[in-house]
């Protein structure tokens, strides 16, 4: 991330955000028709709503940056989404493949969570106050998306470990 100013640096963020959330268009479909449990499955589907509101807004706000729209490839996000990816090759469909789903997807909101903030607290800062209100409407979302994941992760372990305690 190549950037010497502070307003540089707020745009490199976004550019790596918004590729983030691009990846996630396309591996939360995935997660949705590898989940067994139908509560996942409906909030991997929600969720891919949101995700499609996340990219407008940060589109939205590259705008009001007098910015290109331009993302650069998330690394870390890569990395995330791949080892989804893995959880679904390696194993058959269960529940316990849920509880491992769960867990990348909770990275992932994780990931975001600390990445929103960060923006969030730049464009504060630097009295960007549309801007900010745009990445604090996402940063809500993403963090009641890991609040209902961990809910449902609640149900989904008690039951695959009832099903497969392997102990
Ligand atoms: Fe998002
Ligand atoms: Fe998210």
């Amino acid at each position: 991330m190549a950037a010497d100013t502070f307003h540089g640096l707020f745009i490199e963020e976004l550019k790596d955000i918004y590729n983030a959330e691009k990846q996630l268009l396309k591996a939360l479909p995935k997660m949705a028709k590898a989940s067994f449990s139908e509560k996942l499955k409906a909030g991997f589907t929600t969720h891919l709503a949101e995700t499609k509101i996340h990219v407008e807004r940060l589109e939205e706000a590259f705008k009001l940056l007098d910015e290109p729209v331009k993302g650069k490839t998330c690394k870390a996000m890569k990395g995330l989404v791949e080892e989804g990816a893995e959880a679904i090759e390696e194993n058959d469909a269960g529940l316990v493949r849920d509880v491992q789903l769960i867990g990348a997807a909770q990275r992932v909101e994780h990931y975001e969570i600390a990445a929103y903030g960060t923006v969030l607290s730049m464009a504060r800062l630097m009295a960007h106050d549309d801007v900010a209100a745009l990445l604090d409407e996402t940063l809500q979302e993403e963090g009641a998306t890991d609040k209902k994941l961990t809910a449902v992760s609640k149900e989904v372990n008690r039951a695959a470990f009832k099903e497969s305690p392997g102990m």
